[in-house]
């Protein structure tokens, strides 16, 4: 038998290919954060039910980012989508900016009063409502109802570029080539 008709026999091979590839970036990650001789018991609790849920999820996003959410929380960055983190203003019907300099996300006038502060070649990502909503959701639910929620196309985009850039603020290089290496095989 040829490769091609291989890869033809099998249609779920291109499935099982994103889930190792997601399975490598929960480990990969890992080596990223711990230090050496250093156990984290409560960050292998969490990469062993997210490896345990993959198998049986047919799309892996909203689990790999609640692994992300709950792994950041894990190291001691528990992030606030509930509110702006500089006013207080409940994040509900317009969009809020990623500030992982403040733990969470901060409302547009607040960015604007301290803009001072930011880089503005390097503009933070939005995030909508609706993901503000999604995110805080992934971070207190039982980690099972990733099976039940579905996130569209854009918010998907958008959680995605909010966690990298959280990510990389926080835990570094090693954890930004990690999330590189995984949208090589797995296309958000
Ligand atoms: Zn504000």
């Amino acid at each position: 038998m040829t490769q091609g008709e291989a890869v033809e026999a099998r249609p779920e091979l291109r499935e099982d290919l994103t889930k190792i590839a997601c399975a490598s970036y929960i480990g990969e990650m890992l080596d990223a954060v711990l230090p050496e001789n250093k156990p984290q018991e409560g960050v292998f609790v969490l990469a062993a039910a997210a490896l345990t849920l993959l198998g049986s999820l047919d799309e892996p996003f909203l689990l790999l980012s609640c692994f992300e959410l709950r792994l950041l929380a894990a190291l001691g960055y528990r992030l606030n989508f509930d509110a702006c983190a500089a006013c207080g203003r409940s994040t509900q019907g317009e969009s809020f900016y990623v500030s992982p300099e403040r733990g969470g996300v901060i409302c547009a006038g607040c960015r604007g009063r301290l803009a001072g502060a930011y880089a503005e070649d390097f503009p933070p990502p939005q995030l909508s409502a609706g993901a503000c909503r999604l995110l805080s959701g992934l971070l207190n639910w039982d980690l099972r109802r990733v099976f039940n929620v579905k996130a569209a196309p854009a918010m998907r985009q958008e959680i995605d570029a909010a966690l990298a850039y959280y990510l990389a603020y926080y835990l570094g290089a090693p954890a930004a080539r990690a999330k590189e290496n995984l949208s090589v095989y797995y296309k958000v």
